[in-house]
């Protein structure tokens, strides 16, 4: 067994955590020309560390955690790769003994944003920076270039930002790492960045699904129209994996590989934190929540059998789709998927939007649509829309604030890159939905996020009425259109159910 024990002060910063993603960020920050520090629980992730990469740059290894923390060079940094919890708790807490005031400790599991403000706070008292860092890209983003989310301190970014900034993954010469915010903000904008993920994926598997069960394309011809759409505002990195994922045979078989796949979708939670988060927040998210549950629907293995098994087809048509139908189903799939897109992306910069405000994080948007342009598995060109309609509109805080005259974009829907082109898309989009409708192949977010899109153009919805039916049961009160300040309350109960303004 090796005994490392490094020189005091010798290292830029450290990494605590060996497992996939931290050796890999320590293999970037090394060959960037930092010198790294690394420390594992267990010597023998250590150990291999060494063994197969230490010639990629200056690393200094330690067998013992007090000989890590002093190798730090001071003020201290020190990075956290292990899983989000118990874990990561037991930690901050083992490093926080060992570090001094002024010293930073870094969070860069995906960590719940709630406990980064809690551990931040707690870690402020004791004069330490904590900050709570997004880390997208997965394996091979933390190797060759992720995109970064930190939050914490102004003060620990001087720090840190240099070199995070030069591991990160680059588009157009700018880093795709910034700032984002005070305590939980980074984890937060990672929070939605994962919710933003799986929702755009639900939404392009509900494209294949339509134009294979309704269009009819077998599956290689699908995996053309995706390659097409490369050329078009859809292109992505999620839509290349798609194209690679769809072209695939399966070698045992000679099936479609997607053919061959259980179709039940694994999840590890972080949907269900972006949706959870939203309802707390009171913002809406029905694309990210919807493809959220369409994992759990997938999966809910014995309720799929006993309806499938009950036939419940009434009502449904049979797909007959041919010829120039065919080619005008498949763009109007295409359209449909790009105002869903759009709907997605303005829910979840909302839910950021709302959250900077709510607890003062002062977050810039567009900063955070063009961080995520590289390195991260939403990356697409697309963002780069998304920052510009947030350039000239500031922050967060003022973007989600009706009251402020600053607040030019209350919805990233208005921008008016997106209002034209939902414009154009409405009606193709409307189409797709009532046709998934018909035909009984379900397009849970397209239809939702369609469902958004017209509640907030709506002139009345019906809200009013739900208003009314709380007033009638529980005297919640309302307001009126010509007073909408006033607090009013029907006496539902009395003969002449008379009104009675209350405030
Ligand atoms: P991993 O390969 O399973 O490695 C886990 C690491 O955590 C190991 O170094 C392990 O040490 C350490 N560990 C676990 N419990 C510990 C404890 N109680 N005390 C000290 N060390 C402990 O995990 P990973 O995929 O690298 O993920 C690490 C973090 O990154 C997670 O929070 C994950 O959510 C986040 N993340 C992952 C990805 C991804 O694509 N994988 C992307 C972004 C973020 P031992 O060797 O001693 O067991």
């Amino acid at each position: 067994m090796s005994d490392f024990t490094p020189a005091p002060a010798s290292a830029d910063l450290g990494v605590f955590g060996l497992g996939v993603m931290g050796a890999n960020l320590a293999r970037n920050l090394a060959r960037h020309g930092h010198s790294v520090a690394v420390f594992n629980r267990t010597l023998a992730r250590t150990e291999r560390l060494m063994e197969r990469y230490g010639s990629e740059g200056d690393f200094v290894p330690a067998s013992d955690l007090k000989d890590f923390v002093a190798s730090l060079r001071t003020p201290r940094v020190a990075i956290i790769m292990v899983q989000a919890g118990a874990a990561t708790e037991a930690v901050i807490e083992e490093l926080s003994a060992l570090m001094e005031p002024g010293d930073i400790i870094v969070d860069a599991g995906n960590t719940l944003y709630t406990d980064t403000r809690r551990r931040e706070e707690a870690l402020r008292e004791r004069g330490l920076h904590f900050v709570g860092m997004g880390v997208s890209g997965g394996e091979e983003g933390a190797l060759l270039g992720p995109s970064i989310m930190p939050g914490g301190t102004a003060e620990s970014y001087n720090r840190l930002g240099p070199m995070l900034e030069s591991i990160s993954a680059h588009v157009d010469g700018e880093p795709c790492c910034t700032h984002v915010g005070p305590d939980g903000a980074g984890h937060f904008v990672k929070l939605v960045h994962n919710g933003i993920e799986y929702a755009d994926m639900q939404l392009i598997a509900e494209a294949y699904s339509l134009l294979r069960y309704v269009a009819g394309l077998s599956v290689p011809e699908i995996a053309e129209v995706f390659r097409s759409w490369k050329d078009s505002e859809l292109d992505s990195y999620l839509i290349d994996i798609t194209t690679e994922v769809l072209s695939r045979t399966d070698p045992v078989t000679g099936r479609p590989f997607v053919d061959v796949v259980v179709d039940a979708a694994g999840q590890k939670g972080t949907g269900v934190w972006t949706t959870q988060t939203a309802l707390e927040l009171g913002v809406a998210v029905p694309a990210i929540a919807e493809a959220t549950f369409a994992r759990a629907v997938s999966s809910a293995a014995a309720a799929r059998a006993a309806v499938r098994a009950a036939d419940l087809a009434p009502g449904t048509s049979e797909s007959t789709l041919s010829g120039q139908d065919r080619e005008a189903f498949i763009d109007a799939v295409k359209q449909a998927l790009y105002g869903s897109k759009i709907a997605a992306y303005a829910q979840g910069f909302d839910e950021i939007a709302t959250a900077s405000a709510q607890f003062g994080w002062n977050i810039d948007l567009g900063a955070m649509a063009r961080i995520w342009r590289g390195g991260c598995i939403i990356r697409a060109r697309f963002l780069d829309d998304i920052t510009r309609a947030y350039n000239s509109t500031g922050s967060a805080d003022n973007a989600s604030n009706a009251d402020n005259e600053d607040a030019h974009l209350a919805s990233l829907l208005t921008a008016p890159v997106f209002a034209s082109a939902l414009v154009q898309a409405l009606p193709a989009w409307r189409q797709v939905v009532a046709i998934s409708a018909l035909t009984g192949v379900p397009a849970p977010a397209f239809a939702s996020s369609l469902a958004y899109v017209d509640q907030l153009r709506a002139d009345r919805l019906p809200a009013a009425l739900i208003q009314g039916q709380r007033d009638f049961f529980g005297s919640h009160t309302y307001h009126r259109v010509d007073d909408p300040e006033g607090i009013y309350h029907t006496l539902w109960a009395a003969p002449e159910r008379t009104e009675e303004k209350w405030n």
